[in-house]
């Protein structure tokens, strides 16, 4: 293809409300076109990138038995009733609209009840099973923050995969090739290296769930990493042990009540009472499903609610309300400790506050806290002490006693286990051999194919422009015309068509631009390799050629050009 050709145009200067660098970058080399916050249209140059990310998941996906298929934008309610997630509070994503009969529609943010409401039409014997469906989708989410380009778009491209088994095996079998098979798939994006299978919250309706995150700068997640070993987890999930603190007293001393209205919150506290904030504790009461439940943590950390889930085996976990709180302590909240603890609530305490010495606890008694608390002495210490913190910067692996290296990064993939728990939401069953019911064992596979054009775009671009790889680049060589005379023109041309007689796919700049703008419009564009025809490399009889990843250029003849082009 011509440049000429192109409607597209380089610009300078991204536009000034776009904060984000893969949007800047691809907006200015003319990739995608901001409509909105959020939501950008494929230029032709744009649309071969995800066709060639596209084109690899494909392939990896029917490796592993994949059948493609493409679902509807549009939803009907009922489908979505099964599981209650038409109305429920938790999808605060939806975008919906109306028939001009009032019937209520959605646009698909997901495509797991839709998708299953139509397989189960299908598949109702053991004979129909297994099977595997995925498609290339536009989801439309109405995401509360879109401040990361392409990476989190209102609408967006995802490829999803469906796996219907008839028992777990099968359904492990197959969970696991999908794991080899994201991992190929990001190894032949480039991103191999930096991408880490990680587990993650399975949430209410899954059994667990593994995410595929990528570092990546402008990423919103983070995750924990093992040094020694691959192994990382979601901040969510991460198993935390706190580092030991060097400056715990070794003399207890006498309790004391402080009164102090008003005074709430680990940071004052510790403030006042001339203690460090790892002295001091935080007591956050919970409703579990029916149980009233304290959660203590050291006050630099946090209570995490996952981990406190499933250490209470909870199935409904809420943050008491400030009447519960008053009814309960009978305090107003900012109160609530381990001194004067309510009967009937259970206490969970995290294991950073095992080795607490004369430590502060609220007493539960509006304007009072507890200091030089000690365990036993003042209050009953657990019989065992969980880890239900959030973990932080300089925690430390549980089993392997590692510190964590943490890393930013954005979530690439997430694979869910469904178990059978939403086949029997959505009834879901077939028959067996024996002519039995049985759930079908379902587990849904997505990848954010418009968010990994986002993260390459992210990862590998420097403060020229973007620098494609082979396998997703939109052209493979860009072919810089110098000079605008006969000779030149009728080199280059020849070139061109040479090139292409090869196999291979170029982007010609046949415009008049200065060498200097030509030079700076290839950098930008980012494909990645540059051929220049002047009529210096004309009198030389050979070509000047460049990688976009290298600064320097070589001198080539036709043979070695061929050579290099196509091996
Ligand atoms: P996130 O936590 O980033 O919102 P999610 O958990 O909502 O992601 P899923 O519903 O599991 O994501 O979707 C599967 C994949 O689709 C994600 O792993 C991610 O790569 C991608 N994705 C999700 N939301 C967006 C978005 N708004 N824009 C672009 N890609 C997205
Ligand atoms: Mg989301």
């Amino acid at each position: 293809m011509k440049t000429s050709e192109l409607f597209t145009r380089t610009a300078r200067q991204a536009p000034a409300e776009e904060v984000s660098k893969n949007a800047q970058l691809l907006i200015r080399a003319g990739y995608v076109y901001k409509m909105m916050a959020g939501v950008y249209a494929y230029t032709p140059l744009g649309l071969r990138v995800l066709e060639n990310i596209k084109q690899i998941v494909r392939e990896e996906m029917n490796a592993i038995g994949g059948q493609e298929l493409i679902m509807s934008s549009l939803q009907k309610k009922e489908t979505w009733d099964a599981t209650g997630r038409w109305d429920d509070e938790v999808v605060d994503i939806w975008f919906k609209s109306k028939l001009k009969d009032g019937t209520e529609v959605g646009f698909a943010w997901s495509h797991e009840e839709a998708i299953i409401e139509m397989l189960k039409t299908y598949l109702t014997s053991y004979k129909d099973l297994p099977i595997n469906v995925y498609q290339f989708q536009t989801k439309m989410r109405n995401e509360l923050r879109a401040k990361s380009g392409i990476m989190r778009g209102r609408e967006f491209i995802m490829k999803d995969m469906y796996s219907c088994s008839i028992n777990a095996e099968q359904h492990e079998a197959f969970y696991q090739s999908s794991i080899d098979a994201y991992m190929r798939v990001f190894n032949r994006v480039g991103l191999g290296d930096v991408t880490y299978v990680t587990f993650a919250s399975g949430g209410a309706f899954t059994q667990y769930s593994h995410e595929f995150q990528t570092i990546c700068e402008a990423g919103e997640d983070k995750i924990y990493q093992i040094p020694s070993s691959g192994q990382a987890f979601n901040e969510e999930v991460a198993p935390s042990r706190a580092p030991a603190f060097a400056d715990m007293p070794t003399e207890q001393e006498d309790m004391n009540v402080v009164e102090a209205e008003g005074l709430t919150g680990v940071g004052a506290i510790a403030e006042r009472l001339a203690i460090p904030r790892e002295r001091t504790t935080k007591t956050m009461l919970y409703l579990a499903d029916d149980e009233m439940v304290a959660a203590v943590v050291r006050g630099d950390y946090a209570v995490n609610v996952d981990k406190l889930r499933a250490v209470l085996d909870a199935q409904k976990l809420q943050l008491a309300s400030e009447d519960n709180i008053r009814d309960i302590t009978g305090a107003e909240p900012g109160y609530a400790g381990l001194v004067n603890m309510p009967e009937g609530v259970r206490v969970i305490v995290d294991d950073a506050c095992e080795p607490l010495v004369n430590f502060e606890t609220g007493a539960n008694k509006t304007g009072q806290h507890a200091a030089n608390i000690n365990w036993d002495r003042d209050v009953t210490k657990p019989d065992t002490f969980h880890d239900i913190k959030m973990a932080k910067k300089g925690d430390i692996h549980p089993e392997t006693g590692e510190v964590y290296t943490i890393h930013k990064t954005a979530e690439v993939g997430n694979i869910f286990n469904f178990g059978t728990q939403k086949s029997k939401d959505t009834n879901f069953s077939y028959t067996d051999e024996q002519g039995e019911l049985q759930y079908v064992h379902l587990g849904s596979y997505g990848i954010g194919v418009t968010r990994l054009m986002g993260v390459l775009a992210e990862n590998f671009s420097d403060e020229k422009g973007l620098r494609w790889s082979d396998e997703v680049a939109p052209f493979r060589v860009y072919l810089v015309r110098i000079g605008n005379d006969e000779e030149t023109i009728s080199a280059a041309d020849t070139l061109y068509a040479k090139l292409q007689s090869w196999g291979i796919e170029v982007l010609y700049d046949d415009s008049e631009k200065r060498p200097g703008e030509k030079f700076a419009d290839a950098d930008l564009i980012g494909i990645p390799h540059r051929i220049v025809v002047s009529p210096k490399t004309i009198a030389e009889e050979k070509y000047e050629y460049k990688k976009r990843t290298e600064d320097e250029a070589e001198i080539l003849d036709i043979e070695s050009l061929k050579s290099r082009l196509t091996q």
